[in-house]
């Protein structure tokens, strides 16, 4: 599923090929993905110029210019992708929606597994991301005293803690494991029996792993591709991350797997306490 660094790589990728083009049309070939697609999209963003892209958490914002704001979530499998316009008509399976620009081009949202999301939100409507906590490269929201905070609040364990959405927003399996390696915290820690250092460090770790992310384009582990069609180059990056067995890059102690709420954990009992 990509996290934060793999839909920031879309934005970044779409936004030279998008701002500024208006939509000429919006087909709608299946409307059934994790919740309905908004009824009367079509109608509602036909004729209007793209104002800008933007993202929070694992979402893909397209900013209308009369303040409409159209939101994409990949879920596990989902893709949005743009397509010269020599690309052609050519149409894949699992092509949900196809937009029409103004050159010509086109903007397709594909999704095998149709986990996906496409919403629409005026602002008339609570937002989707009304409990959402703060981003993770946000200083002034996301810092050691934040974290430490729900120590007294929570028994669950560091990891899932990071990977709660209301907690802080866009993390998710592959960037946690990161995070709580380059911190020396393990997986199943539970948070009241981190530190306020550990605190810290954790958040530090969180920065440092999502910068670099961005900075090498994501990490293609299953089949991610950014808004045009490129590999992210992240996943040759990660430390511990899918890499069971192998030596761990700090002291060279294998690396071990466990299941932490039912996700796949990556770590060293050398260097994670
Ligand atoms: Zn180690």
């Amino acid at each position: 599923m990509p996290e934060l660094p793999e839909v920031e790589t879309i934005r970044r990728s779409l936004e030279p090929v998008v701002v500024g083009r208006t939509v000429c049309s919006v087909d709608v070939r299946c409307a059934s993905l994790r919740k309905p697609v908004p009824p009367g999209l079509a109608q509602r963003v036909t004729g209007r110029r793209i104002a800008a892209t933007g993202r929070r958490a694992k979402y893909l914002l397209i900013e209308m210019d009369d303040g409409l704001m159209w939101i994409f979530h990949m879920g596990m499998s989902g893709r949005l992708q743009h397509f010269p316009a020599a690309a052609g008509e050519a149409r894949a399976k699992h092509d949900h929606l196809v937009v029409l620009l103004d050159d010509d081009s086109t903007l397709v949202f594909n999704d095998p597994r149709r986990f996906g999301l496409v919403l629409l939100e005026d602002g008339t409507t609570k937002s989707v991301f009304a409990d959402y906590g703060p981003e993770p490269l946000d200083r002034a929201g996301f810092h050691g005293d934040y974290l430490a905070g729900f120590r007294s609040r929570t028994n669950r364990t560091i990891k899932d803690v990071l990977m709660d959405q209301r907690i802080v927003a866009g993390l998710g399996n592959i960037y946690v494991n990161e995070i709580l390696f380059l911190a020396g915290v393990r997986p199943r820690r539970r948070l009241r029996r981190v530190t306020g250092a550990e605190c810290e460090r954790i958040v530090d770790a969180t920065r440092t792993i999502i910068e670099e992310a961005i900075e090498h384009r994501g990490s293609s582990v299953s089949d991610f591709l950014d808004g045009i069609g490129r590999r992210g180059g992240y996943q040759w990056r990660h430390r511990v991350y899918g890499r069971e067995g192998e030596p761990c890059p700090n002291c060279g102690a294998s690396i071990r797997a466990i299941v932490v709420g039912q996700r796949s954990s990556f770590y060293c009992s050398g260097c994670q306490r």
